[in-house]
């Protein structure tokens, strides 16, 4: 019986891991590696977004896992869209996300002399060959899926002239594109990758590492696994679109002779539902002033995220509710705002906030008086402690929670009528004034001292509860709700010419805000839940030293239902 259950145990937790962690095992039980090396190779390029929290967030939990390593390594082989303002940007949000590369930070462009030395040991294989055909005789020499390519005709030049094109190369000797080194492997290959690929191009720019030492620079095919391999890697993982470079990818690491080379395992990218991740879109609602810049609180951008109050323990959750697979899904964006609600609901303060105020008078309370009630600060987590509220004649409550002719099932205020106030008492409606546009401007009621909260002398009941705050003392704020940035029913792109289907109504601000004091003094991204209402963080940015602006990170309802497995 119990062994039974010994091998049962096992077996789940041997299902239960996933693919890549099953390849490791087997790798390791099988002696092909020792230890475990992952690396982030991300190119300076752009902010990191949600997906690249999945990588992020796989390579170094398995680097953990399995006690080894985890690097973090710039690609930084293309010279033309790199900027150093993403090289801080991406180092920013890895840290934020909790992925520690320790002192192991690398930047390829390191590694161009290297590389170029690896280039010169396979001409002089005879393995690489220096070729003047022109991008497009390239392409169509190249031939197509279903037909094989055509030999280069610069292929049989012997490997004294191929070293000394290659260093001329090198030496600035050729214009850009006036020659490449290509790899020796089979234009004949299934796999068009494998038809000679080309190694080295032509291309005098400017590298923000190297300067202009270099006119000469690494492909991504050629220079992607001689990194991994110089940093010693031992499972290089990326995503899907690379599976047919993988032949590749040995072949480099193979012909270039590196010891105990890495290996290549693909998984299959995260995307959102009705989500915009594309660079080149984000880019343009940038530019378009749409949002406010790169981590403006609608994108996923790590920055936009952490700018609007997310925490990387929800990310982390989310991307593990993902799992890790080889087919392509996409993810709904209602699992990673459930993540996120359960990581916040324990652990921040609950406070009243009214988004929009109205006045509320209560005529039977003594003019000039006040008293300080007590509000647990997380009725859920008593380790949260408490604060004091006061309570006084005038109060400001929300304006939808009052109508003066409600219909069925209205609970809140409206004349006669009887609810709870958070905190405090019961009061009843007992009238309201209006401006001469016909707007509510003050409700009137009274209040019941029996009804006073915690004293148990009350035994009717009431069947709305709302939210106030005291008339005096409260601090004035802004707050900005968000929604989804494109249509959801409409679709994110535009058929006709595949621009975004934006949503007019993805930011609503609200400028007049009253929370109650003892929200005083909260810094950039402190965050709070509303009652009634959402889960707000103080904008690090157009907050100032006497006005707090909050974002909301989500509000409270939820249809999202965790799936049982
Ligand atoms: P984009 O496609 O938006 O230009 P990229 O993937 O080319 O981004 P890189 O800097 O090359 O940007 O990516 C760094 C790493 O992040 C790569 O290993 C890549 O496979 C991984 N990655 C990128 N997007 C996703 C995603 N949606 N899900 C999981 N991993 C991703
Ligand atoms: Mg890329």
């Amino acid at each position: 019986m119990s062994q039974n259950l010994t091998a049962e145990t096992e077996e789940k937790e041997v299902v239960s891991r996933h693919f890549i962690e099953q390849e490791i095992d087997k790798d390791l039980k099988e002696g092909v590696y020792d230890h475990v090396q992952t690396r982030f190779p991300p190119e300076p390029n752009g902010y990191l977004h949600i997906g690249h929290a999945k990588s992020i967030l796989l390579n170094y939990g398995l680097a953990k896992e399995y006690g080894g390593k985890f690097n973090m390594r710039f690609d930084d082989t293309n010279p033309t869209k790199e900027k150093t303002e993403f090289v801080d940007s991406i180092l920013a949000d890895i840290k934020w996300l909790g992925a520690d590369w320790e002192d192991r930070l690398f930047f390829a462009s390191d590694y161009f002399e290297q590389m170029y030395e690896k280039a010169v040991f396979l001409i002089k294989k005879g393995k690489a060959y220096v070729s003047d055909l022109s991008a497009d005789q390239i392409r169509e020499y190249r031939g197509t899926l279903t037909e094989p390519g055509k030999e280069d005709p610069f292929s049989t030049r012997s490997v004294e002239e191929n070293l000394t094109l290659f260093e001329q190369m090198k030496n600035g000797a050729f214009a850009d594109g006036e020659k490449v080194l290509r790899a020796r492997i089979d234009m004949k290959s299934s796999n068009i990758n494998m038809r000679d690929p080309i190694l080295y191009r032509v291309a005098h720019m400017t590298h923000h590492n190297t300067g202009d030492k270099w006119c000469i620079y690494p492909m991504y095919d050629f220079a992607h696994p001689i990194e991994d391999a110089i940093e010693g890697i031992t499972h290089s993982i990326c995503t899907l679109e690379f599976e047919d470079h993988r032949p590749l990818y040995d072949w480099v690491v193979r012909e270039c002779e590196f010891p105990n080379p890495p290996r290549q395992i693909e998984f299959a990218k995260l995307y959102l539902t009705n989500v915009v991740t594309g660079k080149r879109y984000i880019k343009k609602l940038v530019e378009d002033g749409i949002v406010d810049g790169w981590d403006d609180p609608r994108l996923v951008s790590i920055a936009a995220l952490r700018r609007r109050g997310f925490t990387p323990a929800s990310i982390k959750r989310f991307v593990e509710l993902c799992g890790v697979s080889k087919a392509n899904s996409s993810a709904d964006y209602a699992m990673l705002e459930y993540c996120l609600r359960e990581d916040l609901k324990l652990a921040k303060p609950r406070l009243m906030a009214v988004l929009d105020p109205i006045k509320l008078v209560i005529d039977n309370y003594p003019e000039g008086e006040s008293e300080e009630l007590v509000a647990a600060n997380n009725l859920e987590n008593p380790e949260l402690g408490e604060h004091k509220v006061t309570f006084m004649k005038e109060l400001y409550i929300e304006r939808e929670d009052f109508m003066e002719d409600p219909p069925k099932k209205y609970f809140r205020l409206f004349p006669g009528n009887e609810v709870r106030l958070m905190h405090a008492y019961f009061v009843k409606c007992t009238g309201f004034e209006k401006d001469e546009n016909g707007n509510v401007t003050v409700v009137h009621c009274t209040y019941d001292p029996v009804t006073k909260a915690g004293s148990g002398f009350c035994e009717r009941k009431v069947k709305g509860t709302i939210h106030w705050v005291p008339a005096k003392g409260c601090v004035k704020a802004t707050a900005r709700l968000y929604e989804n940035l494109v249509d959801e029913e409409k679709g994110v792109y535009n058929k006709e010419d595949g621009s975004l289907n934006l949503n007019p109504d993805s930011l609503k601000v609200c400028d007049n805000c009253l929370i109650e004091p003892a929200v005083a003094g909260a810094k950039a991204y402190d965050s709070f839940q509303f009652v009634r209402n959402g889960f707000y963080c103080v904008d690090y940015k157009d907050t100032t030293d006497d006005h707090l602006v909050f974002n909301r990170i989500v509000s409270l309802k939820s249809s999202f239902k965790l799936p049982k497995n």
